[in-house]
């Protein structure tokens, strides 16, 4: 997942059916008890004989007792503008109680952030009759459902509400518009209790609105078209496939094929035909990226890939990753506009990257079973940080960026760490560990609460890996080789391939043999307090501060202003205040976040205002005064500051070999 992270503006429990252990059991149990009555077991030396009678029977029962069911799903998303959408399921089930899950812990969002509170209308029956249920007062995404005797299937029908009006975040945030959807397939659909996710089968089948395209990894069966209105049958898919498999939708599609052998394709959905018209070098940048990315792993793990790609400023934006496509959405010029291709012309390489680093190789603890297994999130500064490093590094080699781009983006992500007194308390690796919860932290504080930080974090440590390993092999080697040790060759469908931190450790011994332990151990706890820069320093360039803002400069992307180098503000356009640094200036004089910058030095704010106060009063001595509303209170706040307008760059440091720009040639 990425983009919320990556913007600067800161933006088994397996028991087959032959084994007798956790589900199985509970799932025979039933049988086994008509079965021991039948018998003419008493039922009070029946509790006594249970468990040895259960394991017998379990034997010599036949597989079909025990064998995971198949679930139909029809999901109608004929209403997607109107944002709700209908589904209805056929569970086999047997008489007694039936408890079935809601998912919770959503691969990829690192986060127990399933949407139950929009899961609506929710109904079940069997044998024509309605069947009562109960939500589990210690988990609010289990429900328990009552069979009654003699049934063999219940069907459900749900509604999931796609947000109405806007809600940023990932999945589950504003997913519909009049023109294009994305049907995310967990927000859809409930399963039973006692199977992991891979033994489930869906059967599953989505009608869409009139005329409407739809582009999806997930292997089709047919599709039937009438009255203009669409209805895919997919192929029967395990229900850790089908989730890790949207679908989008909508009035204006684009299908760009970029590779053959296998297909790799942009599904593109729009608000608008004219958001579907970008220049050819665009789509040669992403041809570029899937050649580059195929060289760097050596082998890939999907059959097909789809990047889905949504248009439109009506959605939530942010990245998420699957295995053989992404759910990738941005604003409604995102491709046609060239600054906004600029801004987000990571996040692509970003999520392509997870195919090989988070879904087929993932950390031991995040690969859980099902949706209600909690994950542990320590591993991330692997899954995301060093999936963030990569995509900058394949961002650059595809051409989506220039090097000079690119290298303005990873000093403004030095310069950011540099100026995060959140360090001082918080390591980096408790940025991981507390992720569940960090992701959803609001702007304010950051720079002293910390948030998801080891996305940039992390892109500087695995650049210095890089760089270590360029040193010790003397040019011989590089993470490239780290990737085909680690994520490559042989080529196979969706795989999972899990790891600790020694296997991390072991691959990268495997490279270059050096204190990686340490190095690592060292990374992940030390409270800094100044960014780790000893990659960027190994690679021939350092981090400086001038007066000129770059052009990936977030001030350069509209409705923020970037005071965040000199007096420690990060400021909206509008003077809205979103954070302030501890132990800058701003901060000292007495500013917060959630305050409101009304004017400075007494004439009415704008950007172009303190920009021009902050240049004239440089090596001056007179405050800069800054009339700031708090909770409908004015008061103006003298900042002793005079150092002018900072913005970070890298230049050269000709004393060291130029690594990075070796770093960053197209291969
Ligand atoms: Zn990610």
């Amino acid at each position: 997942m990425g983009y919320f992270e990556v913007a600067h503006t800161s933006v088994h429990r397996r028991c087959t059916s032959a084994s007798f252990g956790c589900y199985s059991l509970e799932y025979c149990t039933k049988d086994v008890v008509v079965l021991l009555l039948a018998m003419g077991a008493s039922k009070m030396k029946l509790s006594r004989t249970l468990g040895v009678a259960c394991l017998l029977v379990c034997l010599i029962l036949p597989a079909w007792a025990v064998a995971p069911p198949t679930v139909t799903l029809f999901v109608d998303a004929s209403s997607a503008p109107r944002k709700i959408f209908h589904a209805t399921l056929k569970i086999p089930a047997s008489g007694g109680e039936l408890t079935l899950y809601y998912p919770k812990w959503i691969p990829g969002e690192h986060a127990p952030d399933g949407p139950v509170v929009d899961l609506a209308g929710l109904k079940f029956f069997a044998g024509g009759k309605t069947l009562k249920w109960r939500r589990d007062l210690l988990d609010g995404f289990t429900i328990h459902v009552d069979v009654p005797a003699g049934e063999s299937e219940v069907n459900a029908e749900l509604d999931f509400l796609s947000p109405a009006t806007f809600e940023a975040g990932f999945s589950a945030g504003s997913s519909a518009t009049d023109k294009m959807a994305v049907i995310s397939w967990n927000q859809v659909l409930l399963y039973p209790k006692g199977w992991k996710a891979d033994e489930l089968t869906y059967i599953a089948s989505l009608k869409l609105p009139a005329d409407w395209k739809y582009g999806t990894p997930l292997p089709i069966t047919s599709t039937n078209a009438e009255n203009g209105e669409t209805e895919i049958k997919f192929q029967p898919a395990p229900l850790d496939t089908l989730v890790d498999s949207p679908v989008i939708t909508g009035e204006f599609l684009k299908v760009v094929k970029l590779a053959d052998d296998p297909l790799t394709e942009m599904d593109i959905a729009a608000d608008s035909a004219a958001a579907l018209d970008a220049p050819q070098e665009v789509w040669d940048h992403y041809k570029n990226l899937v050649g580059q990315t195929q060289k760097l792993f050596g082998a890939h793990h999907y059959r097909d890939y789809h990047f889905l790609l949504s248009l439109s400023d009506h959605v939530a934006h942010f990245g998420l990753e699957h295995h053989e496509s992404d759910d990738s959405r941005v604003g409604e010029r995102g491709l046609v506009d060239e600054n906004e291709r600029k801004m987000e012309a990571d996040l692509l390489p970003h999520e392509y990257v997870h195919s090989w680093n988070g879904k087929y190789r993932r950390p031991a603890d995040l690969a859980t079973p099902d949706y209600q297994q909690p994950m542990q999130d320590d591993l991330l500064w692997v899954y995301e940080g060093l999936t963030n490093y990569l995509g900058t590094v394949l961002t650059a080699r595809s051409g989506l960026l220039t090097q000079e781009q690119e290298r303005d983006d990873l000093a403004l992500t030095a310069a950011e760490l540099d100026h995060t007194p959140g360090r001082t308390w918080r390591n980096l690796q408790d940025t991981a560990d507390a992720a569940p919860e960090l992701y959803f932290a609001p702007q304010a504080w950051h720079s002293w609460r910390r948030g998801t930080d080891f996305y940039e974090e992390d892109t500087l440590n695995w650049l210095w890996v890089d760089v270590i390993i360029r040193q010790q092999s003397k040019g011989a080697k590089s993470i490239d080789d780290f990737c085909h040790i680690f994520h490559g060759p042989p080529s196979t469908g969706p795989a999972l391939k899990t790891y600790t931190f020694d296997d991390v450790v072991n691959a990268l011994n495997q490279v270059v043999p050096y204190d990686w332990r340490g190095f690592w151990t060292e990374r992940l706890t030390n409270h800094g307090p100044g960014a780790p820069l000893g990659g960027i320093e190994g690679s021939g360039w350092k981090v400086v501060y001038d007066e000129f803002p770059s052009e990936m400069d977030p001030g350069s992307r509209e409705h923020y202003i970037d005071v965040a180098y000199s007096i420690g503000l990060e400021l909206r356009e509008d003077g809205t205040i979103s954070d302030t640094t501890e132990g800058m200036p701003a901060a000292l004089a007495g500013i917060g976040p959630g305050m409101k910058l009304i004017a400075v030095n007494g004439r009415q704010y704008s950007p172009d205002v303190l920009r021009a106060a902050l240049k004239a009063g440089k090596g001056g001595t007179a405050p800069l005064e800054l009339l700031v509303e708090n909770t409908d209170y004015y008061k103006t706040y003298k900042v002793d500051y005079h150092g002018g307008e900072r913005y970070p760059h890298l230049v050269r440091d000709e004393s060291k070999p130029d690594l990075l720009t070796q770093i960053y040639n197209a291969k």
